[in-house]
């Protein structure tokens, strides 16, 4: 694992992933946890954003200060369905973000992805300032991230300027991920033992899309 990984070890995160794990936690407080953990993770994935010089004047006087470089193009990219669990928040936080669903979904005997949506456009204009936070709350065996990965670096974004932001890491995903973008960074609530042989992260909280949709 290289040091594009990070872990938000903050007792906050740990005690809402805690919530997030137990099967006793009902449907509204699962989204209610995710919900409060989002903002940490994503307020952790944002600290490298580009900033400018900006001209502000308060009540006193005029002053130079820094805020977010409004030249980026900011896009998030929730993986349906888990990924929507991070994209009101992500909303919040950074009002201006384009939001450009993908969907694929997981065949259960290849373990494989499965397109079968994607709201991005063919080609961007100006791919260097874009800022993509991909957002895949389960990064298990890591066959998705790596596509939805692969659908920005086909559209020439750098891959230095792709962030993951998952809530739980299985080592198997991440080896997969780095392996191949050794320079996207992945922030994480945690990263767990192992996949389990049907691709579940173990310990984990089970399916994510079922825990925040109740459709188990
Ligand atoms: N997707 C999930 O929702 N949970 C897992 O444990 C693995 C993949």
């Amino acid at each position: 694992m290289n040091n594009n990984l990070f872990e938000i070890n903050h007792p906050l995160c740990r005690e809402n992933l805690a919530i997030l794990r137990d099967k006793k936690t009902k449907p509204e407080q699962f989204r209610a946890a995710l919900r409060r953990i989002s903002y940490f993770l994503i307020y952790e994935a944002c600290r490298d954003l580009q900033m400018e010089d900006s001209i502000v004047e308060t009540p006193l006087l005029k002053t130079s200060l820094k805020r977010v470089d409004k030249k980026l193009k900011l896009i998030a990219a929730p993986i349906l369905r888990a990924g929507l669990g991070f994209s009101d928040v992500i909303a919040e936080l950074l009002p201006e973000i384009s939001i450009q669903h993908i969907g694929m979904y997981r065949d259960e005997k290849t373990l494989k992805p499965v397109w079968y949506y994607d709201k991005t456009p063919i080609e961007y204009k100006n791919p260097e300032k874009m800022r993509i936070f991909i957002l895949d709350p389960m990064l298990a065996t890591g066959n998705s991230s790596l596509e939805a990965i692969k659908l920005f670096a086909n559209k020439n974004v750098p891959t230095e300027n792709i962030t993951l932001i998952t809530l739980l890491c299985a080592p198997e995903g991440i080896k997969k991920v780095q392996h191949a973008f050794y320079d996207v960074k992945i922030y994480t609530a945690c990263v767990d033992e192992k996949l389990n042989d049907k691709g579940y992260i173990i310990p984990g909280l089970g399916d994510a899309g079922d825990r925040i949709f109740n459709t188990l």
